[in-house]
């Protein structure tokens, strides 16, 4: 019998470290169960307006901090609750990253990771198996296809409009498309996500399955979607 799929959304901010999230882990957690999704992955936000790059390491530890706390609660709750990051950089311009396969370990040993460049950043992301994926690419515009794994659909409010272009992006360059509601609110409803196997675990599962397969089934307004293993795939 093919292993059950779990429903998570890949993207999602707690206000104790995300200033423009309403929401604790708590509550992000209780609605993704009443919306019927199996887990999530906490990709706050690390930005330079946040903190000084001085203080990265004590930003790094509320981050660790807030998310084992959220981790301990979804554990009670029978609900994946996943390590990630969404970081901000400024080269080549200003964009958002999701990270999906990172551990403490990674967050602490890696530096200030809103100084970096894209392509340094990518590079970081290739030495530790880490994905690394454009956040709603078309919100300002895609950055270099040869230094990211994959794109974002975006299921917030100005985004929906963008699927298509963010489909061709991705088909042109052979990236891996990921899809997530980018939750900050807890009366934003919107419903998308991708599927994940029983057996991933944690943050650096996730990584795994979809390095291994080059893509990842998604789900947005109600319908599932298949698309392309991306370049990285193993051959
Ligand atoms: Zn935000
Ligand atoms: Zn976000």
């Amino acid at each position: 019998m093919a292993e059950k799929m779990l429903k998570i959304d890949p993207h999602v901010h707690s206000n104790g470290i995300s200033h423009c999230s309403h929401v604790t882990c708590e509550e992000i957690i209780d609605e993704k169960i009443r919306l019927g999704y199996d887990g999530a992955v906490l990709a706050n936000h690390c930005q330079a307006w946040y903190y000084p790059q001085e203080e990265h390491g004590a930003f790094i530890e509320r981050v660790i901090e807030d998310f084992a706390r959220g981790k301990a609660y979804a554990d009670k709750k029978g609900f994946r609750f996943y390590l990630g990051l969404e970081v901000t950089l400024d080269e080549p311009h200003y964009a958002d990253w999701l990270l999906y396969g990172v551990t403490e370990d990674f967050l602490r040993k890696t530096p200030c990771l809103y100084t970096l460049t894209q392509k340094e950043l990518f590079e970081l992301c290739e030495e530790n198996g880490v994905l690394l994926v454009q956040a709603h690419p078309f919100r300002q515009s895609p950055c270099d296809p040869n230094f990211m794994h994959g794109v974002e659909i975006n299921c917030s409010d100005g985004d929906l409009d963008k699927i298509p272009l963010v489909e061709e992006y991705a088909k042109q360059h052979a990236l891996l498309i990921t899809c997530g509601t980018d939750y900050h609110f807890v009366e934003r409803t919107y419903c998308g996500g991708v599927y994940l196997p029983e057996s991933c675990h944690t943050a650096v599962d996730m990584a795994k399955y979809i390095r291994e397969k080059g893509s990842v089934t998604v789900f947005y307004e109600g319908k599932d979607h298949e698309y392309a293993p991306a370049r990285f795939v193993k051959k």
